[in-house]
């Protein structure tokens, strides 16, 4: 008998020729290697850069200590986070006006990790997504294999929908017309800083009720939405609570990117039915049971912290100072005729790159001002002719690549 070799998952054979980011990361290089007194500056990666805020380290100091005793150690948690931590999530939506039940919440080391992990619970079925969208969507149903091949020509994965996020609509998609099963939307969106309104996510709630679709909205930067008449949840729309799942981070709004802290709402009243009923709560509880130990003790007492009063009061002015840079990036494109989009209620200006294309424009603000930003088309099809460039970043950085480009762009 002739023996195989255990084979791997061939869907991973279908992504594309990498993850953005190390794309960008090889092209800087390669400048830096031609040009070696370069100074880079860094619009790019949407990662944070200002330390944690005291009541935080204090919190995360005291967690540590407590582990240093027989009396305070603390080994597994509860796969669905802290109970406290759940009780704090919930009457954070209570402050808003929505009735959450701690049952309700999964605490987790991060939204990129509940948004890619989302999909294993669902049967095959058409995905569909905003485009330009948060590249970890696509790929995990690539990975899941609910898509085909990439086809070069349309930039697209046969078997995905996507949903056109242009200027003309104000970055916000028509529902599909057929039936589909899973949608992703983002708001604040990541990369387009556009924000959906209450009517906007109302269309996809009534759309997702009459086609049996489950939404999955990822609100990661929704402590970002300064205007009070925009949701910071899906909740706040009549309905949602029957088709839409819930993913928020503490990364954008505390800080958390290498703290590691998130959580997942999946309502009880959304039942997905098929062959018979069944509470897609159930179903991500088994998930995370057999999958997961629990997001980190540290990370949960930080978490608690973070949504203190003083927590959240400390936070809210590193997010007031990440605005600030937005508006200074914003201003400083437009001053130079520029198009561009977002960064009022969100960490991110969508440059419009006047024609050219996005890689075209990357190499362009690479070698002319040393500033590194992220070719939209990174983000899809839809996202060619624009740059993200991300409000993340020191004050004095920030400056001094607006600075260079105002000085520098050869137009
Ligand atoms: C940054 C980001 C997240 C956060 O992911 P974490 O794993 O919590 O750090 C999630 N979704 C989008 C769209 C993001 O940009």
């Amino acid at each position: 008998m002739v023996m195989t070799m255990a084979t791997i998952n061939l869907n991973y054979d279908k992504l594309g020729s990498g993850y953005l980011f190390p794309q960008i990361a090889e092209r800087t290089q390669i400048f830096l290697d031609k040009n070696q007194d370069a100074k880079i500056m860094k619009l790019g990666i949407g990662n944070t850069t200002e330390k944690l805020v005291p009541s935080i380290i204090e919190a995360l100091h005291d967690s540590v200590d407590n582990l240093a005793h027989n009396e305070t150690y603390t080994g597994y948690g509860d796969e669905q986070g802290n109970s406290i931590l759940r009780n704090l999530i919930a009457e954070q939506y209570a402050a808003r006006g929505i009735h959450i039940e701690p049952s309700e919440i999964f605490v987790s080391d991060g939204a990129k990790p509940d948004s890619a992990n989302i999909q294993s619970i669902f049967g095959q079925g058409i995905v569909a997504v905003q485009c330009p969208s948060y590249p970890v969507y696509v790929d995990t149903n690539v990975i899941d294999g609910r898509t085909g091949e990439f086809d070069e020509e349309t930039q697209q994965y046969e078997g995905i929908v996507y949903m056109p996020c242009t200027a003309e609509n104000d970055f916000f998609p028509e529902v599909p017309t057929g039936k589909v099963d899973i949608i992703y939307l983002c708001s604040p969106n990541n990369p387009t800083g556009a924000v959906a309104t209450k009517e906007q996510l109302q269309t996809f709630v009534d759309y997702a009720i009459d086609n049996k679709a489950v939404i999955i909205f990822d609100a990661a930067y929704a402590q970002y939405i300064s205007d009070p008449n925009l949701p910071k949840s899906i909740y706040e729309v009549p309905g949602a609570k029957e088709c839409a799942v819930e993913i928020c981070s503490f990364s954008k709004s505390a800080g958390f990117t290498g703290v590691r802290l998130g959580h997942t709402v999946v309502p009880m009243d959304l039942v997905v039915e098929d062959t018979e009923r069944k509470q897609l709560n159930t179903t991500w509880n088994q998930r995370q049971t057999r999958f997961f130990n629990g997001a980190s003790n540290i990370s949960q007492d930080g978490g608690l912290a973070a949504l203190s009063e003083q927590g959240l009061k400390e936070s809210q002015s590193v997010i007031d100072y990440y605005m600030e840079n937005a508006r200074i990036i914003k201003e400083g494109v437009e001053s130079l005729g520029f198009t561009a989009y977002g960064g009022v209620n969100a960490p991110y200006v969508w440059m419009n790159t006047k024609g050219m294309k996005s890689w075209d424009f990357f190499d362009k603000l690479l070698e002319e001002t040393h500033v590194v930003g992220t070719p939209g088309v990174g983000f899809g099809p839809n996202g060619e002719g624009f740059i993200r460039l991300s409000a993340f970043g020191h004050r004095e950085d920030i400056e001094e690549a607006v600075d260079s480009m105002i000085q520098n762009l050869k137009m």
